[in-house]
């Protein structure tokens, strides 16, 4: 059985962080759509300069486009175990389209959706912290306020999507790497046992 777990939460909640702990634990690729888009961003590529001021403006890239960026990665060779995804589906659209996605390429329900808990305040100190460390064009105050409205209006009604179909678990996310990684590492190991 394919380990398929998809992570939502806010800007700040170390979504990627965890995301890459998990796939290289599994031995499971680790898609980031946000990741995706900056790096065709860097090579300035046509999807690149399509989405550039949208993410500099922590706006979300249409639906259409994330899909289709999302339908292609996950339909290549190394998802067979499994993925890990990240930033992806943050509309309920997106999230119609990834069940559709997961039946073109023959999965069953996801293994889980982790949903990353953490109190806007603390997101924020976060991303001001990274903001030196990354550069990111995104993560100003004004930009980090922005994400998190978008979030809460766009994104956060997924939470509900999922628990309505059971497979959504709860993550403290407010604590230290180590401490969410064994929170992750419990629910994924019980998740798996349930499906065996
Ligand atoms: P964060 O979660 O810290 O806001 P990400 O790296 O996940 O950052 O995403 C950065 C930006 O990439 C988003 O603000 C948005 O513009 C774009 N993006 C990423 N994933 C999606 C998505 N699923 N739908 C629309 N836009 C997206």
């Amino acid at each position: 059985m394919p380990l398929d777990i998809v992570i939502l939460g806010p800007p700040g909640a170390g979504k990627g962080t965890q995301g890459k702990l998990i796939a290289a634990d599994a031995g499971i690729p680790h898609v980031n759509t946000g990741d995706m888009f900056r790096a065709e961003c860097a090579a300035g590529t046509e999807l690149g300069e399509r989405v550039r001021s949208i993410l500099d403006d922590g706006d979300l890239v249409p639906d259409e486009l994330t899909i289709e960026v999302v339908r292609a990665r996950l339909g290549q060779d190394d998802t067979a175990d499994g993925f890990v995804l990240d930033g992806f589906p943050r509309t309920l659209a997106q999230a119609e389209a990834l069940d559709r996605v997961l039946v073109e390429i023959d999965r069953g329900e996801l293994c889980v959706v982790l949903d990353f808990q953490i109190p806007d305040e603390a997101a924020v100190q976060r991303l001001l912290g990274r903001a030196g460390v990354e550069g990111r064009s995104d993560d100003t105050l004004d930009r980090i306020q922005h994400r998190l409205d978008v979030y809460h209006e766009k994104s956060e009604p997924l939470v509900e999507y999922y628990r309505a179909r059971g497979i959504l678990v709860g993550i403290h996310a407010d604590r230290t790497v180590e401490e969410v990684f064994a929170e992750v590492q419990q629910v994924l190991a019980a998740a798996q046992q349930t499906r065996s």
